[in-house]
């Protein structure tokens, strides 16, 4: 275990040498690092002494010469110095001529403010001569101390190396540990933690929606957000922790010695409420989430890799219940390995082999307890991985641009679907579609929209179009253009995920929309957060006041039911009434559900 501690103790004092080195006034060190107080002869003592002092003092590697005035005029280098007397007779001949005359006139004379960077080039341009002898430094023009060659390669390796420690294991933008250094820590804990039989807790943090900030606000807004994420979630954590970047917008906290669940329960909800404070990111109010994922060692397993997918898989659970929130690791959650890049080309070829379909869900209105409309939402038959949600895959899809055609699909087949449901008699409603930015930000957007209502006969009145707070923040013009053609055609709008994204509503005026749906972090357990209850009824009294429906979304329980109904929704949707579901289930569903409400009021269902 010696090596434990001793690495850990020097991964701690390389660290905080690398930081002390790249603080601002030390980026560039001085020349005075390397100085050598060596005592300087006088241009007209004899060689006898000069050679004395070499003799006397073998560290010596040359000794400058000054004049009276302490003036650097010249180095004599000690191994020609000292060489030229071994010779025959040499003492004699020239042991009382003046130094002066045996010294290298041209030596390397800079000042002390002479950037180490700087030195290095001035060395290498004047010769290798001068690498061997050094240079004389000076302050104010007077000597001040020599320097030796080999003291500057030394400084320059340290300083590539500690360079090199950093890049290879710092993330340059927010300045924490990578994945490299993340998986070398928690090894070392989990060798300790072996040891002396203690726990370590990780955390597996990813925001929410991080890809729409960044693509609606440009990659310097994202940036902000992830060095702002990074700060709030060292604050959050202890000091002794290990917080982390490992790629994109996901983060993991290494949490040694907790005593167990309890207290990664504690970190979580510190993470969650400090998230709820609004961001100032760029002169902007926004609000940011993240969804957590757990885990214990040894309880959920004992190997790094291991304890990280299940970190995640715990991680993709908070997502699926409806984000911003954290779910512990339990046996049997599904583990998913992070190899992206097969996913990815597997995503390439889905839309030919016809391997996604839209489910649906169905959503309720509260005055008469019909299903008004529906939610198209896209699964993907995986030949391996089986069904995925879009948590797995529409990230990928956004990323790689895949989302446009992808999109394109989903709007095609949503208007099909409804056209063939009222072709068989279901009773017609409204069915709403997701769409992400980048279809949206696409300039013939609109033309393909109005080809698909054309090709597949939908009347437009009954096509919802959800789109997220953030494709609102980019260039208004545009937007509106887009919106106000949409809206032109008699497609309706909403705002999905609403009061997730920015704290600045104004836009709300300037835009033609029908609808809002209320984020599902605020109705999940509304019951026990008054504040949730706060923000629904404003919510629905600016809804009210601007004539907009109000869905609330992600409802599960009768209590969540209530409380939606008494702070002001009037559209419900959610597990409640029912999950998403293919399109067949879907229409024996509604046909159940409406056998139903004729027999009772919604109220005992
Ligand atoms: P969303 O538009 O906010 O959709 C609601 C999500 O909440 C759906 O997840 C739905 O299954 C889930 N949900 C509904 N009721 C409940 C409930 O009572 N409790 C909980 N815990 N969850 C509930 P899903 O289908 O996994 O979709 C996730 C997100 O993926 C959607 O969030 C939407 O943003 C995106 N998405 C889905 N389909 C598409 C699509 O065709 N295109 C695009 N661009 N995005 C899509
Ligand atoms: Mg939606
Ligand atoms: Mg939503």
């Amino acid at each position: 275990m010696l090596t434990y501690h001793l690495k850990t103790q020097l991964l701690r004092l390389m660290n905080t040498a690398t930081h002390f080195r790249f603080t601002k006034n030390d980026d560039n060190p001085t020349v005075k690092r390397l100085l050598r107080a060596v005592e300087p002869v006088v241009d007209d003592m004899p060689c006898l002494p000069v050679l004395g002092i070499f003799q006397e003092n073998p560290q010596i590697f040359a000794l400058p010469v000054v004049n009276a005035r302490n003036e650097p005029v010249g180095i004599v280098e000690r191994h020609a110095f000292v060489e030229t007397f071994i010779k025959p007779y040499t003492h004699e001949i020239y042991g009382k001529k003046p130094i002066a005359e045996f010294m290298n006139q041209a030596p390397l004379i800079v000042s002390s403010h002479t950037s180490i960077d700087d030195i290095s080039r001035i060395i290498i341009d004047a010769g290798m001569q001068h690498m061997v002898s050094g240079f004389i430094v000076t302050e104010h023009g007077q000597y001040a101390g020599i320097a030796n060659g080999h003291d500057l390669l030394d400084e320059i390796t340290q300083r590539k190396q500690a360079n090199l420690f950093y890049l290879a294991h710092f993330d340059q933008l927010t300045k924490l540990p990578n994945r490299v250094l993340f998986m070398d820590r928690l090894s070392m804990a989990i060798a300790e933690a072996s040891r002396v039989g203690s726990q370590i807790g990780l955390l597996f943090i990813d925001l929410d929606k991080f890809k729409h900030f960044n693509d609606s606000m440009g990659h310097a807004f994202g940036d902000q957000l992830l060095i702002a994420m990074a700060g709030i979630l060292t604050r959050c954590s202890r000091e002794m922790d290990t917080v982390a970047r490992l790629s994109g917008d996901e983060f993991t906290i290494i949490a040694d010695n907790i005593t167990g669940q309890k207290d990664l329960d504690s970190l979580c909800w510190r993470i969650l409420d400090t998230l709820k404070l609004p961001q100032q990111i760029m002169g902007r109010e926004v609000f940011i989430s993240a969804s957590i994922g757990t885990v214990i060692f040894p309880r959920d397993d004992q190997d790094a890799n291991n304890l990280l997918v299940k970190a995640d898989a715990a991680m993709y659970e908070a997502k699926r219940s409806g984000r911003n929130t954290y779910r512990h690791y339990t046996a049997g959650m599904r583990l998913y390995s992070l190899d992206r890049m097969s996913l990815e080309t597997d995503l390439r070829v889905a839309i030919e082999r016809n391997e996604f379909e839209l489910y649906y869900q169905p959503q309720v209105a509260l005055d008469s307890g019909r299903v008004v409309g529906k939610e198209a939402l896209i699964r993907w038959h995986h030949p391996q991985r089986g069904l995925l949600t879009p948590i797995h895959f529409i990230e990928i899809a956004e990323e790689t641009g895949l989302i446009v055609a992808i999109g394109q699909w989903v709007i095609r087949e949503a208007c099909r679907q409804h056209q063939a449901w009222l072709k068989d008699g279901l009773q017609p409603m409204r069915i709403s579609v997701n769409i992400s930015a980048m279809q949206f930000y696409q300039s013939d957007f609109c033309d393909m929209v109005e080809d698909t209502i054309h090709a597949t006969g939908i009347n437009p009145s009954y096509l919802e179009f959800e789109l997220t707070e953030s494709m609102f923040m980019q260039d208004a013009d545009a937007v509106v253009r887009t919106l106000r053609k949409l809206h032109g055609l008699g497609i309706k709008l909403a705002i999905d995920d609403f009061g997730t994204g920015y704290s600045n509503l104004s836009y709300l005026r300037k835009f033609p929309i029908d609808r809002l749906k209320v984020d599902q972090s605020f109705i999940k357990g509304i019951e026990h957060e008054p504040v949730n209850v706060e923000i629904v009824k404003t919510i629905a009294a600016l809804a009210r006041s601007m004539s907009l429906e109000l869905v609330a979304e992600g409802v599960e329980t009768d209590v969540e039911l209530h409380w939606a109904e008494s702070s002001g929704c009037t559209f419900v949707q959610g597990y409640r009434f029912s999950q998403p579901l293919p399109a067949e289930k879907f229409a024996r569903w509604v046909a159940e559900y409406k056998h139903q409400v004729n027999q009772h009021t919604l109220g005992d269902m």
